[in-house]
């Protein structure tokens, strides 16, 4: 449960006093230098500074409305659309410097390509781009359909390693017949659970049906 009780009233922006309407309308976003050192980031869970910026999502829940915040760093990492959104809107005051958002946007980048690293084969994602291509066919992966994450043997100068590629749903069968595939069909399964936790169970049958028997 969210308690925005605790650290929203202190840090939501005063009323003006002299012609604020009588239900103040909050901004979907707020992008602002921390004004105290009491809010907490609900991306990391650290405290936030007072003088970092940080960006505030507007959250109407049962105990009332308010900002729930993160440092803007953290949210360009994890979530990128909700600060693109507050750049189109210019959610911040006069005065307040931001940083470009190509930048947070490479922030992103940076952080996602190193949760890749960080994973192992296999897992299974939505395309992102239009621009992956499946290494099985070597056909281009849609931006938004699903890709599997399998391990392949490549041979690089003499030694052999492992490495992920992207693999259509439908190509994945055929893939594991392939001798450099280096994940195993009988861990397919379990690998696909431990390893997208982000996926729900629907997304997963899903995936798993049009895989397909790799028996
Ligand atoms: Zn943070
Ligand atoms: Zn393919």
């Amino acid at each position: 449960m969210l308690h925005i009780q605790d650290d929203v009233p202190e840090d939501a922006p005063a009323p003006d006093a002299t012609d604020a309407p009588e239900e103040e309308q909050l901004a979907p976003y707020l992008i602002e230098a921390a004004r105290s050192s009491r809010s907490k980031c609900r991306t990391c869970r650290r405290k936030i500074e007072k003088d970092m910026l940080r960006i505030g999502v507007l959250l109407e829940g049962p105990y009332g409305t308010g900002y729930l915040w993160h440092h803007l760093n953290c949210a360009a990492r994890k979530r990128i659309e909700d600060v693109e959104a507050a750049y189109e809107q210019e959610a911040w005051a006069e005065g307040v410097k931001v940083p470009p958002l190509a930048e947070l946007q490479e922030l992103k980048e940076v952080a996602e390509k190193k949760a890749a690293d960080r994973k192992s084969p296999p897992w299974a994602e939505r395309a992102k781009s239009g621009r992956s291509k499946c290494k099985h066919c070597d056909e281009t992966i849609a931006k938004g359909d699903w890709r599997v994450i399998l391990g392949r043997e490549v041979e690089f100068f003499g030694q052999t390693r492992t490495g992920p590629v992207n693999i259509h749903l439908d190509c994945v069968a055929a893939e594991f017949q392939a001798e450099h595939c280096a994940t195993e069909p009988e861990e397919f399964e379990a690998g696909l659970r431990a390893n997208s936790a982000d996926l729900s169970e629907a997304d997963l049958k899903e995936i798993l049906g049009a895989v397909g028997d790799l028996g």
